[in-house]
């Protein structure tokens, strides 16, 4: 319909403007390629529909899924894809002009040809976070994700129609005529999508309300979209640099002569709650963790459902529901609160890196072998361990808390997370492209890299046991966020929050505490299956070092939780200070 519409309008404006040739045959012929030569509208038409026909799987496919293609349904489904289309067309017409017209719509090419093929693969959508996600991927995460068929796609639906557009659309020299025939194409759409809409003003309103999230599928308008407001978010951020203070009245209760504290915390990556055995999972993922007196928090929620979300989140005293990544960057974050009452923090990373949240801490990158001794192709976990007791001899006398950011399960290629003795649960998919594997492999591949994260936690433990005569020792593993193994036809993470699966939320998390830390096992036992979330980490590493401070009075954090009931239970008169009567005041999620 489109091309009918332009091929007539444009002839109206070929005849006035070119000569026609006598054949018949080529008449026809220059008529239909004279219409790119008079104007850049048709080229720009023909960009909005390729990128409709070839790149809006997954819009057309969510639009399917409300309204399935009934006889009933067809008019009002025919009116939404040319609702879309026009909405495109009209979309690159506002802002291609001028000499960029041309490599503006190679651009367009080339990215809806990308967000076609990540939205259709892994089931994702294109929004801030994930644009983010992919500003902060660096180049070695970057190759793993490069496929065959990534390739091959880009190159059939991106660069081969770039180039050609790039061939076919005019330079335009008389910019009034152009900018009047925008105008009148402009005009024509807008009445078009009226007309589109007022026969089925029912079914738009209710598509437009309660069908959010397939729009965002809509490629590449909502692509641009979150592209622009990614951008504007980057430069409001560059813009501010006064650090705002958080719990400046905290105190520090613990006596100077007391054993100093030695806490590590690990920040896993992409582990899924259901995988770990400790959890009720039916493999064996956790043989060594199962051995230790830890107590594994089988209801934790992630803040976010990607690393440059879930990490920053975690990490500020802000929560879920206030959190956004602007007013995190511009306030201290506990890493800082606990600087300033002196404790020592080091931030070692094995991932891509700690999102901002270590930017005033001494920072070690582990992803390379100059700090990493276990590098076999890729930098494994483990090595973060190396070099520790140096650096405990060198800061002695001081509390310390050692962050351990991991490579973990980080997706799509697990087969390359773990070294091959890790490799217990066979075959398991060797590639990123997961489509191209069975269920069984996928999640063969994915166990193994949990049975890796298993051991290596094992490890961190055995290395504070060596420190437990002398340090009030302690362990919190967490993930940052879960993942998608092809449920619902979703792989990876990411997802926005509120359509979040809960493969992808729904996160492990392991304490593990020595003989002189404040806390016991049997302290936290009750409370193993409590709704926690990444929310209660800021007080709960300010609690565990002792800090009083009104920021976590109100709050829940694990340990500031129980010994609240401690106080409780040592205050009130009562024979049965019921932790669950004495904490149910708190909303309990279950997952
Ligand atoms: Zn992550």
């Amino acid at each position: 319909m489109l091309l009918a519409i332009l091929y007539s309008a444009n002839n109206r404006l070929s005849i006035k403007n070119h000569e026609m040739s006598l054949n018949p045959s080529s008449l026809s012929r220059n008529s239909f390629l004279n219409i790119f030569k008079s104007s850049q509208v048709p080229a720009i038409l023909l960009v909005a529909a390729f990128i409709m026909l070839t790149g809006n799987h997954s819009l057309f496919k969510g639009i399917l899924n409300i309204y399935p293609l009934t006889v009933s349904n067809i008019p009002f489904l025919a009116s939404l894809a040319l609702f879309f289309t026009l909405l495109t067309a009209m979309f690159f017409l506002v802002i291609c002009h001028g000499k960029l017209t041309r490599w503006m719509l190679a651009l367009f090419l080339v990215i809806a040809s990308q967000s076609a093929y990540y939205m259709d693969h892994f089931g994702v959508i294109i929004d801030t976070v994930m644009i983010d996600n992919v500003m902060q991927t660096n180049a070695h995460e970057f190759a793993g994700l490069i496929t065959p068929a990534l390739v091959m796609n880009t190159i059939l639906f991106g660069l081969i129609p770039a180039w050609m557009i790039l061939k076919i659309t005019p330079r335009i020299t008389d910019m009034k005529l152009e900018i009047k025939t925008r105008v009148r194409y402009l005009v024509l759409f807008f009445i078009l999508i009226i007309l589109l809409i007022v026969p089925f003003i029912a079914g738009y309103t209710s598509f437009i309300r309660e069908h959010r999230i397939v729009r965002f599928a809509a490629n590449p308008t909502y692509t641009t979209y979150s592209a622009i407001k990614y951008a504007t978010q980057q430069l409001s951020i560059s813009k501010n640099t006064v650090l705002h203070k958080t719990a400046e009245d905290g105190v520090l209760l613990d006596p100077p002569s007391s054993k100093k504290e030695l806490i590590i915390m690990v920040v896993g990556e992409t582990a899924r709650a259901d995988r770990f055995a400790l959890n009720g999972y039916k493999r064996d993922t956790n043989p060594l963790l199962a051995k230790e007196n830890i107590v594994n928090l089988s209801n934790v929620t992630a803040c976010g459902t990607s690393t440059s979300v879930s990490v920053p989140c975690m990490f500020s005293s802000l929560g879920r529901s206030k959190y956004d990544k602007e007013t995190a960057l511009e306030q201290e974050n506990i890493l800082d609160v606990l600087a300033k009452n002196g404790i020592e923090i080091l931030w070692r990373d094995n991932n891509s890196d700690s999102k901002g949240v270590a930017t005033r801490m001494v920072y070690e990158d582990f992803k390379t072998p100059t700090y990493n001794p276990s590098c076999e192709g890729e930098c494994r976990d483990i090595g973060m361990l190396s070099g520790l007791d140096k650096y405990i001899a060198s800061h002695k006398d001081k509390d310390m808390l050692i962050v351990l950011h991991q490579m973990g399960n980080h997706g799509p290629e697990y087969y390359r997370r773990y070294p091959k003795e890790f490799e217990r649960f066979k075959p398991a998919c060797q590639s990123g492209e997961l489509r191209d594997c069975s269920q069984e492999e996928v999640n063969n591949a994915y166990d193994n890299a949990i049975l890796y994260t298993d051991y290596f936690l094992s490890e961190v433990i055995n290395f504070l046991k060596r420190y437990d005569n002398h340090y009030e020792t302690a362990m919190l593993y967490v993930s940052d966020h879960g993942e998608s193994l092809g449920e619902h036809g979703i792989y990876l993470h990411a997802a926005p929050y509120i359509i979040a699966p809960k493969e992808q939320t729904h996160v492990p998390a392991v304490v593990w505490m020595g003989q002189n830390f404040e806390y016991k096992a049997k302290d936290l036992e009750p409370y193993k299956d409590y709704a926690f979330s990444h929310d209660d980490i800021f007080c709960t590493l300010l609690v565990a070092y002792e800090i009083e401070s009104k920021t976590c009075e109100a709050k829940n954090g694990l340990l500031a939780r129980n010994r609240n009931l401690k106080y409780y239970a040592n205050n009130v008169n009562t024979s049965d200070p019921s932790p669950v009567i004495s904490l149910a005041d708190r909303p309990q999620k279950h997952i």
